[in-house]
This record gives structure tokens, sequence and C-alpha cells, in this order.
């Protein structure tokens, strides 16, 4: 059997077909995870999963997700199963409800199989700042798949399941897409609920998702948006059929050359101008757009201190009483506090919440917090400029291959680059923002991604159905787990 390693559009037409049973399905899955060397799992909820699958007998043409196995990021609540965002300070905690799009997918009939490893509380982009260590890549173990949504990217890339959930607050769900060759895709900030998913940055958090085809997110975001009265900032924006994006007017696309041109990778370089050549030999007009170098330079450091100091306050609730690391011997409340969070925390974690302390210090908020939502706002007023000129921003998703994880440093690891971090501005503008492959070198693949304005996910999609067709990459996987 090697059911896994197909699409959703596939699995869902075996199954329609009665050529496949879901329970099949799930246990190829379960077989696969055990036998599976990336760790990619928290928790897993196999017995529930193969009860649910059993019971799924028909599925028809319209219920496109009935009987799918799929993965979850731990960073998501799910009833009845422990979730810890991979962060000692949550172990034990079992929530006693379910996020959102969890209830949407189980209402689907969509098959959870468990939770999967991240970048401790959402926050890095290594995969290797969780609880349970590192989490490597299907292609080459010796490699990153990145994260923050490293578990459920490795799933995906591995064969595993065919989607899997991942939240997206400056990359995390489009940079390992890329070091994974697959789908990767943030919707606009407020399109999908995030009732359940554990703030990180609130102004910037997302639930994206990673598969292995364009139609297959298309239809994800198609069961996943709307309004939901639990969560006050989701978008009562009427929800469209977003798998019906094919269209024939070809729209108008950006780049910003003076990052293409900093990529020493010289074949991601070679192939992002190839592909831009085919945009064109296919219709679409593609400008150079010259970004402000400042403005570039200012993404990370404005990212940092927002997103930090959003962390610190949104995280502050995490004190290690009723569940964590477990303290002996504490004086008093502030004592237990303070011995559980400096157990509870990585070093990772603690430096982010100094940062972010630091930044909305009485003080220190209008030299660094305003500073840098003014910084933001500039940005963001930029890239509404350049949508002025252009239907999209066109550019590679990462400069280099997935990096080696002997690479991975342990202090700061992160460098002050716009190569590495420009994923960033469709958080900053609420933009949807979809990763999906461009080719291949020594075996390892690198991608493209494309980002759109606000609320125009039927034209991002038709866009990236134009790539996946031009590229042929669609259903890439490892396989072999
Ligand atoms: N890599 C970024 C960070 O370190 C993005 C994380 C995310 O999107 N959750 O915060």
């Amino acid at each position: 059997m090697k059911y896994m390693d197909l699409t959703i559009e596939e699995l869902h037409s075996l199954l329609v077909k009665k050529e496949v049973t879901s329970e099949e399905l799930t246990l190829e899955a379960i077989e696969r995870i055990k036998a599976n060397e990336n760790n990619i799992m928290e928790a897993n909820c196999f017995d529930a999963a193969l009860n649910l699958a059993k019971e799924i007998k028909d599925v028809k043409e319209d219920e496109y997700f009935k009987g799918i196995p799929y993965l979850l990021k731990d960073n998501f609540s799910t009833k009845g199963i422990e979730t810890t965002a991979s962060s000692d300070i949550l172990n034990g905690y079992v929530p006693v409800f379910d996020a959102e799009v969890v209830s949407r997918l189980k209402n689907a009939g969509a098959v959870l199989l468990g939770k999967t490893t991240l970048d401790e509380l959402a926050m890095g982009g290594t995969g290797s700042t969780g609880h349970k260590g590192v989490t490597t890549n299907p292609y080459d173990k010796t490699r990153m798949i990145g994260g923050s949504s490293c578990g459920s990217a490795a799933a995906v890339a591995a064969g595993i399941v065919p989607f899997a959930l991942g939240s997206d607050t400056g990359d995390s769900v489009r940079k390992p897409a890329a070091y994974g060759g697959l789908v990767g895709f943030k919707p606009s900030w407020g399109r999908i609920s995030r009732f359940g998913l554990f703030s990180f940055a609130t102004s910037l958090d997302s639930v994206g998702f990673f598969t292995r085809s364009v139609y297959d997110a298309s239809k994800l975001l198609t069961l996943l948006a709307g309004h939901d009265t639990k969560d006050m900032s989701s978008s009562s924006l009427k929800v469209e059929d977003y798998s019906n994006y094919r269209t024939n007017k070809k729209a108008k696309l950006g780049y910003f050359s003076q990052l293409v041109e900093d990529i020493k990778d010289e074949t991601i370089k070679k192939e992002f101008y190839s592909l831009v050549n085919k945009l064109k030999n296919k219709g679409y007009e593609v400008i150079d757009y010259s970004f402000p170098n400042d403005l570039l330079n200012a993404i990370y450091p404005t990212y940092m201190v927002i997103s930090c100091s959003e962390a610190t306050s949104n995280n502050a609730n995490l004190d290690g009483i009723r569940f964590g690391p477990g303290v002996e011997n504490a004086n008093d409340y502030e004592d237990y506090v303070h011995k559980a969070r400096t157990k509870g925390f990585s070093d990772m974690i603690k430096r982010r919440f100094v940062i972010g302390s630091f930044s909305l210090l009485a003080e220190n908020q209008d030299e660094l917090f305003h500073r840098a939502q003014k910084a933001r706002r500039a940005i963001v007023n930029e890239l509404n400029k350049f949508f002025t000129v252009a239907d999209g921003l066109l550019l590679p998703a990462a400069p280099t291959l997935p990096p080696l994880v002997s690479s991975i440093s342990t202090g700061w690891s992160y460098e002050p680059d716009y190569l590495e971090n420009h994923l960033a501005l469709a958080n900053f503008a609420g933009c949807p923002s979809l990763t999906l492959p461009l080719g291949k070198e020594r075996g390892l693949p690198f991608a493209v991604n494309i980002t759109t304005p606000i609320f125009t996910e039927k034209k991002l999609l038709g866009i990236a159905q134009d790539i996946e067709d031009l590229t042929g990459l669609k259903g890439l996987v490892k396989g072999g787990c």
C-alpha cells in the first residue's frame, strides 16, 4: 500500500469509488508514523482515529475530507488530547474544548491522528526548540525542515498524511513548506477562526496548512474560512468557493530584484528568473519593483519587537500551577511562578520574553514598541503602494536549500536579514500568502512564494495554480517515511 503518498483529491476519489476504505488509510498512516524517524509527533489519538475510520462506510462526492487522515500542530486545542505546544510549561495540559478548525474538520469527517511537534510555543524557525528536540527533514535527516510548524511539514513531506495544519505568525507554515517541497498556505488575517489556537502574536497569527497541491489548499480554505462568534477578530466577509479559482485573466506580478540578486544559491536564482519568463510567456506581466531598502531591513527588527511584545503578554497566563514542569519548595506564589517559568521555558523563549517585557516597559514603549508599530505601518503602506501597480508579489520563499541541522546555532540564531524574513510582510499586512515548490537541487526542494492583497485568496490560488502547472511539481513527497 502507498496511499499516503497521494493528494487529498486522489484519496477522496478512491474513497468515493470504494477502492479503499478510511480504515485502510488510517492504518497505513499510523504504520508510517511509527516507522518515521524525523521526530514529528507529540500526543497521538490512534485508537479514536481507528474507531472513527471504521465507522466511515460511504463517502459522497461532496464530502471531500470524509475519511481522510490528518495531523495537527500541537498548539491547537484538542478536547481530551494533551496539548503542550512543545513546551514543558504545558506538560499535562489536556484541553476541555476543540479549536474551531478541529470542530470543522471533525464535522467534515476528517480523521485526526494526533499532534505534531513545533518550535516551542510556535516561536522560532528551525524546528529545534521544542521540548522533544530537533524535527528533521524527510529529504535528508541531517537537514532542517524548518519551523515553527516542523512536525506538520515533515509529516506531509514524508508521505504520512496528505495534509496537516500549522500556524503562521512570520513564516511558520510557508518556510517549512519550502524546505519540504509542499504547498504552504496562510490566508488573510481573520479569514479563519483562531479560536483554540494558542496565541503567539495576535496581530500577526494565522491558521495555515500544508498540502501537496494548490487545489487541496483551496478545498481546505473553503472548509475552514468564515466568521466564528467565538473569535471576534474573525472576518464576517462572505466565504467563497475558493476551489473555483481558475480564470483566463492573467494577473500583473512584481518582484524585488534587489532581494533576488542577494541570493547566493545560483540554482534558486536561475530557476526564479526562469519562472518569471515562463509566466510572461503565459500572458502574465511581471515587473521589477524597487522596495526601499531601509524598509526591507526594518522587517526583522520590527517583527521581533512586535511579536515578542505580544507573545510576552499573551503567554503571561502560563504560571505552571495547574500543569507544567512541577515545582517543589516554593516560598510563595511569586517564587513558585518564577521557578516554574525558569524550568518550563527554554532559553529561546526566555530571551523573547525579555525582549517583549523590555519593549513594553513604560519608559521604553515609545522608543521600542510604538516605534516598531510605526515601522510596521510604513512597511505596510509601501506594500499597499506596490499593490497599486501589481496584483501579486512573487519572491523565492527561502534563499537557500534546507540548512544543515548542525548549522543551527545554540545562541541567538537569527540574523537581521530580509532574505530570511521577507515572508513576514504578509503577516504585517494581513495578506494571503502561499509557498509552492519551484524545483529541486541535489534532491532537495526549493520554493517560490506569492502574496496578494488582503482577502484576495481566489486570485492568489489562481496564480499558484498556473505556477504549479508550469513547474509540474504537484504531489511531491519524499516517501519511504
Ligand atoms: N520564524 C519566525 C519566528 O521566529 C516565525 C514564527 C511563526 O510564524 N510562528 O518567530
